[in-house]
């Protein structure tokens, strides 16, 4: 990376630095994000922190960083991911991995998600290095909280990256999570569960002219998936007698998958379906598990010669932060004092690291970040350089507000 950059005002360093990155191809898989931390790592030390980059397979890698402060207060931890999804089979008018500046935005494949925002969380951490400091003419940092940097590898495959890194003794003394994944600058203090669950039901084969003596493990799958359908209400929603949560509503299941049987004249043997549930608080999805392993159980037992077997593939429970948190009142203040506006506060019904801080960490959560969430994963993904910097301000005041 060329010296300047680290000199350049912010406006300048945060377009110049997420350009850069979205010239680094981090397509996941394989991901490739070891270039990416590099870049991040050599940032953050030439600003001062204490910089680790942790290693995660061929390749690939994470960047930590800290700025310690007294420990009077609880420590930031600022959130993004490297890897991006890949640019698809829809041609691009402009070169996925070139970085253009065109019409006031910046084009690229991650320019949304989210290299626009690990950008503007590394300029806003560099002023929270210098800026507090110079202000008051002091030589060592003014913090009372750690400033912690996590820019992960490995997010668009359900998290596996920061649920490997957080691992690491990197993260004690954290009281907040700041993710910057795209919102338009909204901010999103919820964020809904995944629980992927394989259900797989054995039978016994026999000739298809006398099914009656085998047991039909494909009957038993449609009997499991009507009774989940009946808990199902309209538009997916599970009948769960969890109330609707304000910000995400029902919990809501998909059947993403089914395959089973060899031939029309065999009884099938085994049947398997991969289910995709979303869970909001008051759902834990260890009680949905249950909920679908009772069903299960009971579908085996009124059938003879019928076997279940669940396997969780994936979970991540669902989290929330109350509005008037710290992290909240100090997101929502400097968005107003940057924009002028006064931002949404939502949730949403996909994943972000979110899921991995703040049940392991016990901490609070926000996710804002530059960049129109629609946006994300799609053909000429691109974000508005004049939300990078707004991005920056709104991110240092409120980094200010949380560790002055
Ligand atoms: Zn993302």
């Amino acid at each position: 990376m060329p010296t300047a950059l680290y000199s350049l005002p912010a406006e300048e360093a945060v377009v110049a630095l997420a350009r850069e990155l979205v010239r680094i191809p981090t397509v996941n898989p394989p991901g490739s994000e070891a270039p990416g931390a590099r870049v991040v790592e050599a940032w953050l030390r030439e600003c001062g922190f204490e910089t680790t980059v942790v290693p995660y397979g061929e390749g690939r890698a994470h960047a930590v960083g800290r700025l310690r402060g007294s420990g009077e207060r609880p420590g930031l931890l600022f959130s993004g991911h490297l890897d991006v999804v890949p640019p698809g089979e829809v041609a691009w008018q402009r070169d996925p991995f070139s970085g253009a500046l065109e019409e006031g935005r910046l084009w690229g494949r991650g320019a949304c998600d989210m290299k626009g925002g690990v950008a503007a969380l590394l300029v806003a951490a560099r002023e929270m290095a210098f800026s507090p400091r110079l202000r008051r003419g002091q030589d060592r940092s003014p913090l009372r909280g750690d400033l912690t940097v996590a820019i992960t590898a490995d997010e668009e495959r359900g998290c596996l990256g920061a649920a490997a890194l957080a691992q690491a003794p990197l993260f004690a003394g954290l009281g907040a999570a700041l993710v910057a994944e795209p919102t338009g600058l909204d901010l999103f203090i919820t964020e809904k569960g995944a629980l992927w669950l394989q259900v797989e039901m054995f039978g016994k084969t026999a000739h298809g002219s006398m099914p009656e003596m085998g047991a039909n493990a494909i009957a038993a799958m449609v009997d499991l998936l009507a009774c989940l359908e009946r808990e199902i209400g309209a538009g997916g929603s599970l009948r769960t007698g969890v109330p609707e949560h304000p910000l995400l509503g029902a919990p809501t299941m998909n059947i993403g998958t089914i395959a089973g049987g060899v031939k029309p004249n065999v009884v099938a043997d085994r049947c398997v379906a991969e289910l995709d549930f979303r869970t909001v608080p008051g759902l834990p999805n260890d009680d949905l598990l249950r909920r679908v392993e009772a069903l299960a159980r009971a579908v085996a037992a009124r059938r003879p010669g019928i076997r279940h077997l669940l396997t969780c593939r994936a979970t991540c429970e669902p989290v929330a932060c109350p509005p008037d948190s710290p992290l909240a009142t100090a997101l929502r203040e400097s968005v107003r004092a940057v924009t002028g506006d006064e931002p949404r506060v939502g949730g949403v019904p996909y994943v972000t690291e979110a899921c991995v801080w703040v049940p392991r960490l016990g901490m609070q959560m926000v996710i804002c970040g530059p960049g129109d969430p629609k946006i994300a994963h799609q053909p000429d993904e691109y974000v508005e350089v004049r939300q990078l910097a707004q991005a920056v301000e709104i991110y240092r005041r409120a980094a200010e507000q949380l560790l002055l």
